[in-house]
């Protein structure tokens, strides 16, 4: 039985009640958590199970793999408290929602140029392309119609498509579905403001730098 993954239900809980399922030396399984692992180029959470500092959090599969500091004393079935870090969590979730909007209002508008590669984290999103030219000259236009879908404070749905194999998406209706296994916010006015940057790569490729104003 792989883990429950409280994150994509309630992607706004900070502590939960699990169960220690397994114990091998310093990683661990839960029965059901809130701590996200790495994927899709967002970050793991920062956080602890059972007073223990998650050092490491990695996903095979469906389960999650956390490893923790060593010289823990947790069992089998201890009944543990998992407490994430709600303020980098929530950085994270508001800047990969602003990557979300970024890559599909570039793939909608400016001919879906290939995506090479994106990443989260607490303080900056990015993403790349593979791009003729210099990409600032969309950053204007691309930073107002981002900030206008966020100002208009749209409802995003996130549910499986395919919830044996735990396959997600998110929709904003009129706008765009987008598969993701992410954690995300429900509104898109809870990211806030956000300032585009610029950074060439060389070799045809430019990336987009992605900051909250607030
Ligand atoms: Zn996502």
């Amino acid at each position: 039985m792989a883990v429950k993954k409280i994150f994509w239900e309630n992607p706004y809980l900070t502590e939960i009640e699990t169960k220690v399922t397994n114990v091998d030396n310093d990683i661990i399984t839960l029965d059901k958590t809130i701590a996200f692992a790495f994927s899709g180029g967002q970050q793991s959470d920062s956080g602890t199970i059972g007073g223990y500092e998650i050092v490491k959090a990695e996903k095979y599969d469906k389960e999650i793999f956390y490893t923790i500091q060593p010289n823990h004393n947790l069992r089998l079935n201890d009944d543990v408290i998992v407490k994430i870090d709600w303020e980098k969590r929530y950085r994270l979730m508001r800047l990969h929602f602003a990557a979300e909007l970024v890559l599909e209002t570039v793939y909608q508008n400016y001919n879906h140029p290939e995506k090479i590669g994106a990443n989260i984290t607490a303080d900056k999103a990015r993403v790349d392309f593979y791009w003729n030219g210099k990409i600032s000259e969309i950053l204007p236009e691309l930073m107002d119609g981002i900030n206008n879908l966020i100002m208009s404070n749209l409802d995003i749905i996130s549910d499986f498509s395919d919830r044996d194999n735990e396959i997600r998406y998110w929709q904003i209706e009129g706008f765009a579905k987008v598969p993701c296994g992410g954690t995300h916010i429900r509104k898109t006015g809870e990211i806030g403001l956000i300032s585009l940057k610029r950074n060439n790569l060389g070799s045809g490729k430019e990336r987009i730098e992605i900051y909250l104003q607030s």
